[in-house]
C-alpha cells in the first residue's frame, strides 16, 4: 500500500492509474478503523477499482471540542489493518494539506431541511463540516465511486446532495452497517466506553429491533415514547429516538402501514455520544 500525505503525491499515482483505465473508488474515514470500515474497502474492492482510503479527523465537523479532543487515533495499527485488507492507497493529510487557509470562515452548503433535523438538530454545524471536508477529499481524489456506511444514514443523503449541489459525477454506494456480534453498530467511539457502558451499549440496537417487533399503522408516538423510556432505563441520555420516512428522512408522527420507514437514535452513555438506525419495513 502508498501512503500519500500530500495531494501532489497522490494526484501523481492517481494520474498514473487512470493513464492505464483504472478506475477509482474512494472510502473517506477518520480512521480508529474497524470492521465496518473494512467492509466498505471490502465493496470497494469487490468493484475492480483501485481503492484510495483517506484517514483525517476533520475538525470542521465537530461541534464539541471535547468529542474532537478525545477522538482516538491508532494510525500504525491502521496501516496495518488497511495492508492486510489490501488497500492500493491511504491518502493521510494534515490539516493545513486540507485547509490550508485555516478552518474558519469556510464556504456554506444549501442542505435545505437536511441540516434542521435529527444530527443536525443537535450537532449544530456538523454536515457544513461534513461537506466541507468531503469537497476537498473529493476534488483531491476525484473518484469514479464513493463508499459510506448506513451507520451514518443521514450523512450519506447530505453527501448525496454535496454530489448533485458540486455535480460530480460519482456514483455512491452506501454499505450495511456491520456490528458487534450482541448487535451494536461498530464505531471508533465504542472504544471509550468502559465496561460497564459497553454492557449498556447495545440497548440502542435492542430499543430500534424493539420499534420494529412493535410498529404498528397509526400514530408513532406512543411507541416512541416506549422506546425512548428502555434507553433512559438502562441509563442512555436520549439526543433523539425517530422514525422517519426512509427515502427523505422527514421525520413521521403518523404511519399509513405502507411506507418504507427507518428508526434513527443517538444517545449518550457518560461522555460518548452513540447513533444507530434500523429500517422497519422494506
Ligand atoms: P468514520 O471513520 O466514523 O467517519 O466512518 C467512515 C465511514 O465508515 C463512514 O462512511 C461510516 O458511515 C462508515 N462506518 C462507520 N461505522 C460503520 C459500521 N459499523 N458499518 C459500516 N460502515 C461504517
Amino acid at each position: 500500500m502508498i501512503i500519500a500525505k500530500k495531494k501532489e503525491d497522490l494526484s501523481h499515482l492517481l494520474a498514473f492509474w487512470r493513464s492505464r483505465n483504472q478506475q477509482i473508488a474512494f472510502v473517506p474515514t477518520m480512521g480508529a478503523l474497524h470492521q465496518g470500515h473494512l467492509r466498505l474497502l471490502a465493496e470497494a474492492r469487490a468493484s475492480g477499482a483501485r481503492t484510495v482510503v483517506s484517514i483525517f479527523v476533520n475538525p470542521t465537523q465537530f461541534n464539541d471540542p471535547g468529542d474532537y479532543a478525545n477522538y482516538p487515533v491508532r494510525i500504525e495499527n491502521d496501516i496495518l489493518l488497511l495492508e492486510a485488507a489490501g488497500a492500493d492507497l491511504l491518502f493521510l493529510p494534515d490539516k493545513t494539506e486540507l485547509y490550508p487557509g485555516g478552518t474558519r470562515q469556510l464556504e456554506y452548503y444549501e442542505l435545505g431541511y437536511l441540516e434542521s433535523i435529527l444530527e443536525g438538530q443537535y450537532r449544530p454545524g456538523h454536515f457544513q463540516g461534513v461537506c466541507q471536508v468531503m469537497r476537498r477529499l473529493l476534488e483531491s481524489v476525484r473518484p469514479d465511486f464513493l463508499f459510506m456506511g448506513s451507520k451514518d444514514y443521514q450523512q450519506c443523503l447530505v453527501v448525496k446532495k454535496l454530489l448533485d449541489l458540486l455535480s460530480l459525477p460519482v456514483e455512491f454506494f452506501r454499505v450495511e452497517t456491520v456490528r458487534e456480534p450482541d448487535g451494536l453498530a461498530m464505531s471508533s467511539r465504542n472504544l471509550r466506553l468502559n465496561q460497564d457502558q459497553r454492557g449498556r451499549a447495545l440497548y440502542i440496537f435492542r430499543t430500534l429491533q424493539f420499534l420494529r417487533q412493535e410498529l404498528t399503522p397509526g400514530p408513532l408516538e406512543p411507541l416512541l415514547e416506549k422506546g425512548r423510556a428502555l434507553l433512559e432505563r438502562e441509563g442512555f441520555r436520549v439526543d433523539y429516538l425517530a422514525l422517519a420516512e426512509a427515502e427523505s428522512l422527514r421525520p413521521l408522527t403518523h404511519w399509513d402501514g405502507n411506507r418504507p420507514l427507518i428508526a434513527l437514535a443517538a444517545a449518550y452513555l457518560g461522555e460518548v455520544r452513540l447513533i444507530d438506525n434500523l429500517q422497519m419495513n422494506r
